[in-house]
């Protein structure tokens, strides 16, 4: 059976499983190679980045990427499922040109994410499962990016504060699950500022945009803090700010909305780490490059005797390194999944995950 996936790519089903025929391509079957030194490849692509990167146990070998920019506004699924559409097989030869196509399993981000880019992701992991004969494994986005944290930074079981666009989360291990302490009632902190930077006319993502012009800024601007219990809420926060730019300069309402929604989200950490009982945090998602935010867990941190850490930002940020690690991880675990069972998973949470491997 032949028909069009999104943008124009040919796909076929082998197996019940579409596979886009371009990426087929160049690709030879190798039998199944003996679990030691295990290399991985995983892909990334659960909303603007499309990332593949093959590790082993030492460290990244290989990574590639093509991010999603839309022209104007913020991210659109289906725009950003087409994209990923038509580079994931440029993403992944990159990879495997530079490695080889001798890997031991493949791991893809099965969610949470938009629904339209996790199936472009999986179907192309499918395709290279049973192209390769490798197993295949299906990673959850937030645990990818909690545990490339704890190896590049050699912490054993911190608090994690994960900021990134969609999602806003302070977890920690405990009995088999990362715990959820406290999250976002409403959006993520990376979805608030972009929403805000949209508003003001900054290009998505706003984020960066937002840190440089909070640098110039005079006056703090009062804005509503909301943390309610564990949890936080951007919604409000946002559309003040939007709000404030009537009476205020951007700079200083940019600096406010960062000096506030990061004021709340290091109260919720602080507490996370005095009710556990832990002296390690651990920053990661995309939201974590902005330096402000570094400086500010930082001084909560020294405060409390506690100490702070941050893997590089180009692990922070969505990255396939983190989905390929978090693979190996699983598969010394022997979690793997069959076909049938790798549907995607938009609404994954990472407490819904039996971490075997800790
Ligand atoms: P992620 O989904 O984890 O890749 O994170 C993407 C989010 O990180 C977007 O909302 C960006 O606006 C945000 N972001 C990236 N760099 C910064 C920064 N320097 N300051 C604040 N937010 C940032
Ligand atoms: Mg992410």
């Amino acid at each position: 059976m032949v028909f069009f996936w999104p943008s124009t790519a040919i796909v076929f089903h082998v197996a019940g499983v579409v596979i886009p025929s371009s990426n087929l391509k160049n690709l030879k079957i190798v039998p199944m190679r003996p679990q030691k030194d295990k290399s991985i490849l995983g892909i990334e692509g659960t909303a603007w980045n499309l990332s593949a990167a093959i590790i082993n146990e030492a460290g990244v070998i290989a990574e590639a990427e093509s991010s999603y920019q839309p022209l104007k506004g913020g991210l659109h699924p289906r725009m950003a499922a087409q994209h990923h559409a038509a580079k994931i097989e440029d993403v992944v030869s990159r990879v495997l040109d530079k490695h080889g196509t001798d890997i031991s399993a493949v791991a893809f981000s099965q969610g949470p994410g938009f629904g339209p880019c996790l199936r472009v992701v999986a179907t192309a992991a499918r395709a290279l499962s049973l192209t390769f004969n490798i197993p295949l494994i299906g990673v959850n986005h937030c645990i990818a990016h909690i545990e490339i944290g704890r190896w590049l930074c050699g912490v054993d079981g911190p608090v994690v504060l994960y900021v990134s666009g969609a999602n806003s989360q302070v977890l920690s291990y405990r009995d088999g699950r990362y715990r959820i302490f406290g999250e976002t009632l409403d959006i993520g902190i990376g979805n608030a500022l972009d929403k805000f930077g949209r508003h003001a006319g900054l290009q998505h993502p706003g984020g960066p945009k937002i840190e440089q012009m909070a640098k110039n800024a005079k006056n703090y601007v009062p804005l509503p803090y909301v943390v309610k219990g564990m949890d936080f809420s951007f919604s409000g926060l946002t559309t003040a700010a939007k709000d404030a730019l009537a009476y205020a300069s951007l700079e200083d309402v940019c600096y406010s909305l960062q000096e506030t929604a990061f004021a709340m989200l290091v109260e919720v950490a602080e507490r996370a780490l005095a009710h556990i009982g832990k002296d390690e945090l651990l920053l990661t998602g995309g939201v974590g490059a902005n330096q402000r935010l570094c400086e500010m867990l930082n001084m909560m941190c020294q405060d409390r005797d506690a100490s702070f850490f941050a893997p590089d930002k180009k692990f922070m940020k969505d990255n396939g390194a983190m989905i390929a690690y978090t693979g190996l991880l699983m598969l010394n675990k022997g979690a793997t999944i069959s076909i049938e069972d790798s549907a995607v998973r938009p609404n994954y949470r990472p407490d819904d995950v039996d971490v075997t491997w800790i």
